[in-house]
């Protein structure tokens, strides 16, 4: 891998709740970029050159050499197909758009333009993923279950985006456990039943019951749930033939058989200093990354869907 000799201009696109929680931190802390622009209607960084549009951004700072898209994803396929247009690097928040389709066409873009798309998983860089990773690849999986449980008050107060069309309900965080589950497996599943929660003022659902197949007869269930008070889960098993491995905390936590969560190595790395280092690292080699498995899924599931009306939600 090429590194470049000094750091690469950056601009964010929604300076909202990931961007001020995450990116931020992880582009001062990372060393390849550097934050030179803003792109957002109400907010701003201060000693940053704030633009109120994408647009504005491109146009006034030409100088920008990649773009984080940290938006809700209705607004991403226009936004990326801009950048990628004015030859910028593009980074994709999770998830990647709200189509399938949008997203291959980024794709096809962004190879013709020569630029890196880099459509992030950010629960793929938790600490504990690839040690579930390394130890489930010699194994033979025979079930698995997921349990992704929150309480959607909590975290998304006020987002009135993830109860539209193609904010997805709770697969915005279940799409976080399907990352990861597509990571660690040493085969491809697919899903064989979707039952979807919607409450009746919404359109999007507010819980899901999955079922996905693989070889060999091994299924994997899949629980997401917004409406979960007290603690909260993400937590995955998986049983082999030779044992189990759990990962909770969002995969930063993995416990082997019975024995205790023990956290990852490296904690103090975050998943989003990780994936600033990979979309460096994917730009210097001239490379893109877009996974689309995690967001296969949910398509599925949106496809296969037993939709159950349920009480309607009140913030
Ligand atoms: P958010 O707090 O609602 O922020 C997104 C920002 O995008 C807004 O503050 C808004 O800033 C801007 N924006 C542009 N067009 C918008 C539109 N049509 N509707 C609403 N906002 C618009 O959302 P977020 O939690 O940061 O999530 C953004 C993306 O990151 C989502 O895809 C989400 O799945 C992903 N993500 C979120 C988290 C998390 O913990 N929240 C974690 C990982 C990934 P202006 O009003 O200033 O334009």
């Amino acid at each position: 891998m090429i590194q470049p000799d000094k750091p690469l201009r950056l601009g964010i696109a929604g300076v909202g709740k990931i961007a001020r929680d995450e990116h931020i931190p992880s582009i001062g802390r990372t060393g390849g970029f550097v934050l030179s622009a803003t792109a957002s209607r109400n907010a701003g960084v201060d000693g940053v050159a704030g633009f109120r549009a994408l647009d504005e951004m491109l146009a006034g700072a030409p100088e920008l050499e990649a773009v984080a898209l940290c938006t809700p994803p209705q607004v991403r396929y226009d936004m990326a197909c801009a950048a990628i247009a004015a030859g910028k690097h593009v980074l994709l928040e999770k998830p990647p758009g709200v189509t399938l389709s949008e997203v291959h066409d980024l794709v096809d873009r962004a190879q013709a333009a020569g630029v890196t798309l880099y459509a992030t998983w950010h629960s793929r860089h938790a600490a504990c993923v690839e040690t579930a990773r390394l130890w489930l690849e010699q194994r033979t999986v025979t079930d698995g279950h997921i349990t992704w449980r929150e309480d959607v008050t909590h975290w998304h107060p006020g987002q009135d985006w993830i109860w539209e069309p193609g904010g997805m309900g709770v697969f915005d965080p279940g799409i976080n456990a399907l990352s990861i589950l597509t990571e660690i497996l040493p085969f491809a599943v697919h899903l064989v039943r979707s039952t979807l929660e919607v409450p009746e003022n919404r359109s999007q659902p507010i819980a899901a019951s999955l079922a996905f197949a693989g070889p060999g007869g091994a299924e994997i269930e899949a629980d997401f749930d917004w409406r979960q008070k007290g603690p909260q889960t993400w937590d995955i098993r998986i049983e082999t033939t030779d044992g189990t491995v759990t990962l909770s905390q969002g995969g930063s936590r993995i416990a082997f058989d019975d024995s205790a969560p023990k956290p990852g190595s490296d904690q103090h790395v975050t998943e989003y200093d990780r994936i600033y280092r990979r979309f460096s690292g994917l730009i210097a080699d001239g490379r893109s990354d877009v996974d689309l498995a995690p967001f296969r899924h949910v398509a599925d599931a949106f496809m296969l869907a037993d939709i159950k009306p349920t009480a309607p939600f009140v913030e």
